[in-house]
């Protein structure tokens, strides 16, 4: 598949499909191109580039200081219309204090875990100490039935977060394909990660390109192998992304 510059939107999620991991968030190195590359995107589609992440807005400002790009961050509680206008979910941010207040005690106790306090949702992070995967899952479990069905756990690559329910990538972006400049365009969505395949879904429903970074089951019907791939296709088109082996099987 050609990159279809014209008559596309693009929605990009950012750590594992534009980044490698690191071991914080913060922590992530940027490709020396990769700003340079999102930028050309953003013009030569008019605008019609979305960051779909995990990420809180104010993260994705401090790693893309460029532009402000359209994005949704925490998973589509917040998120930033191509013209600058910012919604976010109208959850009760103090709810989750109790929350905090506990999660401050495990990583006192356990250095290895990290906690992303991004206001409307909190990621427990386990990246530095994966043997503590199922003890971090335990803890956001109870967290999560303690704060009742307003709250869910959404997880991802050695993290789980604890957000309100009812957002989700694929809600982020219908919400952009119904603005001006996606409107009317084929989506096209990159993402790597179980909270992407929401997105990919969406896009499926739309008739667009849903493209899955890496190995694993996805409702993805393309599939790039991994960060390199995605920003050496950005850049020239080319490698061909892989049919899935999902999409073989239709
Ligand atoms: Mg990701």
């Amino acid at each position: 598949m050609k990159l279809p510059l014209t008559g596309c939107a693009y929605f990009l999620d950012i750590d594992g499909t534009l980044v490698d991991f690191a071991d914080a968030p913060t922590r992530v190195r940027l490709d020396l191109a990769l700003p340079g590359l999102v930028e050309t995107l953003y013009r030569s589609s008019g605008g019609a580039v979305a960051l779909i992440t995990g990420r809180s807005l104010d993260s994705i400002d401090r790693l893309f200081p460029l532009r402000q790009l359209p994005a949704a961050g925490q998973h589509g509680l917040e998120r930033r219309t191509a013209h600058g206008q910012v919604t976010r979910h109208p959850g009760p941010v103090r709810a989750l204090d109790g929350a905090r207040r506990v999660l401050a005690g495990v990583v006192a106790r356990h250095p290895g875990l990290l906690v992303e306090d991004k206001a409307l949702s909190i990621a427990l992070h386990y990246r530095r100490a994966p043997r503590l995967a199922s003890y971090a899952h335990r803890v956001m479990r109870l967290l999560r039935v303690a704060l009742g069905d307003q709250y869910c756990l959404q997880r991802g690559k050695r993290v789980v977060e604890l957000a309100p329910a009812g957002r989700d990538k694929g809600a982020a972006i219908a919400s952009f394909m119904l603005e001006p400049p996606f409107i009317g365009r084929t989506p096209l969505f990159i993402g790597d990660d179980v909270t992407d395949e929401y997105g990919f879904a969406m896009v499926n429903q739309l008739g667009g390109y849903a493209i899955k970074v890496g190995p694993g089951r996805t409702k993805a019907r393309w599939r790039l192998p991994d960060v390199a791939a995605v920003l050496a296709w950005l850049t020239s088109g080319t490698p061909v992304p892989q049919r899935t082996a999902h999409a073989r099987k239709r």
